[in-house]
């Protein structure tokens, strides 16, 4: 897949919360350090259990924030809880397996160009849009073909 050179944006989590007028509390501080650790998509529940000495609230508040304050994106799944994933790169798109729940990121200039020519069409004006492709990952489809080859 040919993809845009998309601008890298380098995400401090903790100055995302704190350009909201957050304070850096030692809470907040070890939810943002676990969500940079991961560097992979998760759900608010997966972070609550790795983070048993932070509360619920807090989990769900400060994952809330970074989403509003566009750090993180929120990625509706099939069938389960939405994930987030850290927003790497300014305006992108996601796949999304929907076996394993890996995530990637995109841009294509064609996708972007279609969404334009079709301002013409929809009554009003656009002022965003988001695309999810979901997909079996190519880890997924090698651990189904071992899986297949001992059946
Ligand atoms: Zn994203
Ligand atoms: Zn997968
Ligand atoms: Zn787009």
């Amino acid at each position: 897949m040919t993809t845009d050179s998309a601008q890298k944006i380098e995400i401090n989590l903790i100055n995302a919360l704190e350009d909201r007028g957050l304070r850096k509390t030692s809470a907040r501080a070890a939810v943002t350090q676990r969500i940079e650790a991961a560097g992979d998509a998760f759900t608010a529940e997966q972070l609550c259990r790795e983070l048993p000495e932070v509360g619920r609230a807090t989990v769900y508040r400060t994952i809330r924030h970074l989403v509003d304050a566009g750090a993180l994106c929120k990625l509706p799944i099939l069938d389960g809880a939405p994930m987030y994933s850290v927003a790497r790169v300014e305006h992108h798109h996601h796949t999304i397996c929907s076996r394993c729940g890996a995530v990637g990121e995109f841009r294509h200039s064609t996708v972007e160009r279609v969404m334009r020519s079709l301002e013409k069409e929809i009554d009003g004006d656009i002022v965003g849009h988001r695309m999810e492709i979901f997909i079996t990952c190519n880890q997924c489809l090698a651990d189904n073909a071992k899986g297949d080859s001992h059946a």
